[in-house]
């Protein structure tokens, strides 16, 4: 087996270890395999071994993994932030946005989805730890965002993202997740279902509370050089 391979293995006994402690069912979380930084061959890789979802950041670095991937059926989803002038290449190239934060961006990627795609589903992302160098809606609006985002027609709103504070404290961990998993439940009536919270030094945790997308990358791929 490959290390991409063992990587992935490891990587859902893992996910259904954290399911099992949690009482849930292994098939309500999914994997996202984080592929940024590393090359279109690693995805191939990843791919034969039974992933089809991938993460990519990097707009102009994802656009040329998906050329060169072209021939496989794969789900791609950006989990960067989202600057406005690249909301049109966005709509076009992809499944999911998990790094929506404001209404000026969702309105720019509702107009821009082509009308022959479904509707490119929406993760709004929460700064679950308040720092202020954080992406994210302050979760004190986060309700409000939903609302308006819910309503706009190219879009599908599925949940939540957040990047939480980094700390090697599970319970810490833990307490920034249950921010987000209780904003979600406050969002009774927008049939909301998903929390994308969980990567690769706290998916147990992130499990714990409710996580039903993890974003698993150097746990899969190796460790990343930015160089
Ligand atoms: C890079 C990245 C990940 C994956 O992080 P790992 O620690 O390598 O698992 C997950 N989510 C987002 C938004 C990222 O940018």
């Amino acid at each position: 087996m490959g290390a991409i391979a063992a990587g992935l293995q490891a990587c859902r006994d893992g996910i259904a270890a954290a399911c099992q402690k949690a009482a849930r069912d292994p098939a309500s979380v999914a994997l996202l395999a984080v592929s940024k930084t590393f090359p279109a061959a690693a995805v191939r890789e990843a791919w034969q071994a039974g992933q089809t979802a991938f993460g990519e950041s990097y707009l102009q670095e994802a656009l040329a993994k998906q050329e060169a991937l072209a021939d496989l059926p794969l789900e791609w989803h950006f989990i960067g932030p989202i600057q406005s002038n690249k909301t049109r290449p966005i709509a076009e190239h992809f499944a999911w946005a998990h790094g929506v934060d404001r209404l000026k961006i969702a309105q720019r990627l509702s107009e821009a989805r082509p009308s022959d795609l479904p509707p490119l589903n929406i993760c709004i992302q929460v700064n679950v730890s308040g720092e202020a160098s954080k992406h994210g809606v302050a979760l004190g609006q986060a309700l409000a965002l939903a609302h308006e985002v819910a309503g706009l027609p190219r879009l599908k709103l599925r949940g939540f993202m957040a990047i939480p504070q980094e700390t090697p404290d599970p319970a810490e961990q833990r307490s920034q997740f249950a921010r987000l998993r209780e904003l979600l439940e406050q969002t009774a009536g927008l049939g909301l279902d998903t929390l994308s919270m969980g990567m690769s030094s706290d998916f147990e945790a992130a499990i714990m509370e409710g996580a039903t997308i993890v974003r698993v990358g150097s746990a899969i791929f190796g460790k990343r050089d930015y160089t």
